[in-house]
């Protein structure tokens, strides 16, 4: 069972309890904490978005639940056993953040942090991930047994993973090499890891992702909903991380080869002209993307022969 929070346990009972109802006490009793407490929850749930009807005799009863990324909505949705916890909040600076502090903190692989808005959401170089509400911005701790080079294509099993749990909710996103979710050209959603190592093994990866679900912050950027009207943000969020930890899993056990086959099918760039540059914007590489070799780098068609390209950032060279 998933650790959560005692206010997500009372929107998990007030949820199970359907419109019949139940009473702060049997909340109470089945918590074991005091009938205030429970009311104390409630409030802070209402505060939240949930609609909670409270009535003498019949108790609490659950009318709605917020269209969000919380923890209280997310929690209750994961499925993949690697998930031990779900923390977070409605609105944090970021969950990478939160989560690198956990990481730091000794948390053990499969704790969770998701919220419903970024007030400092970040992509790679430190580059502005816009984190507004109506977004799903999940991170999650993972402690793979692993040497640091060998830690190279994981950002490649975390979007084939994240395509896959897309996917099960409606969405077929393109991947665009190295850490980015497509639609139609249009960034969907981004993929920011972070990780502490020691010389010979990696002590934790915190992997984070943003994906916009009910609008896109700029025009440069696509929404879940342009794709699946009516979908759930909590759905979106639980679904990529149960991606992520399918592909994880799949990647400790088979290595990189399943995510390969995957972000091949699904590559956006395959057979088109493009520019590498680096941190800095200098080009440091112009070719046809040719696909994505077994180590994860990006394979480009030069004047010269096929050569791999293992950083930079990639555009489209029309
Ligand atoms: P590139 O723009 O080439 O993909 P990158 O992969 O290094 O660069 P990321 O770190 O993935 O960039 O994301 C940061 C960039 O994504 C920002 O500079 C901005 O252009 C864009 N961006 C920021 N927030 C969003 C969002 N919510 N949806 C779509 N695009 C966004």
């Amino acid at each position: 069972m998933i650790s959560t929070s005692r206010r997500a346990q009372v929107a998990a009972a007030l949820a199970a309890a359907g419109p019949a109802g139940v009473s702060g006490e049997a909340i109470a009793a089945d918590l074991g904490v005091s009938r205030v407490a429970v009311s104390k929850h409630v409030a802070a749930l209402r505060a939240l978005g949930y609609k909670i009807a409270a009535a003498p005799r019949a108790g609490y009863r659950l009318e709605s639940a917020p269209d969000a990324c919380i923890p209280e909505e997310v929690g209750p949705r994961l499925r993949d056993p690697l998930w031990i916890a779900c923390e977070g909040a409605a609105e944090v600076t970021s969950t990478n953040d939160d989560a690198k502090r956990l990481a730091r903190a000794r948390a053990p692989e499969g704790v969770s942090v998701v919220a419903a808005r970024q007030t400092a959401g970040r992509g790679r170089l430190g580059r502005v991930w816009e984190s507004p509400a109506g977004g799903a911005y999940v991170s999650c701790v993972l402690r793979p047994a692993i040497a640091p080079a060998e830690a190279a294509p994981l950002s490649l099993v975390v979007a084939a993973g994240v395509a896959r749990g897309l996917r099960a909710a409606g969405v077929d996103a393109g991947i665009k090499w190295p850490n980015d979710l497509m639609l139609d050209d249009r960034k969907l959603g981004g993929i920011l890891l972070e990780m502490s190592a020691e010389a010979d093994r990696v002590e934790w990866v915190v992997v984070g992702c943003g994906i916009n679900v009910g609008a896109a912050p700029g025009p440069d950027g696509a929404f879940v909903r342009e794709a699946v009207s009516g979908a759930r943000v909590a759905e979106i969020a639980a679904a990529v991380l149960d991606g992520i930890a399918a592909g994880y899993r799949e990647f400790l056990q088979d290595g990189f080869g399943p995510a390969r086959v995957e972000v091949l099918a699904r590559d956006t760039l395959a057979g088109r002209p493009v520019t590498v540059r680096d941190a800095a914007g200098v080009i440091v590489a112009e070719g046809v993307a040719a696909g994505v070799s077994d180590s994860g780098e990006l394979l480009l068609d030069g004047a010269g022969g096929q050569f791999r390209v293992a950083a930079g950032e990639v555009t489209l060279r029309c």
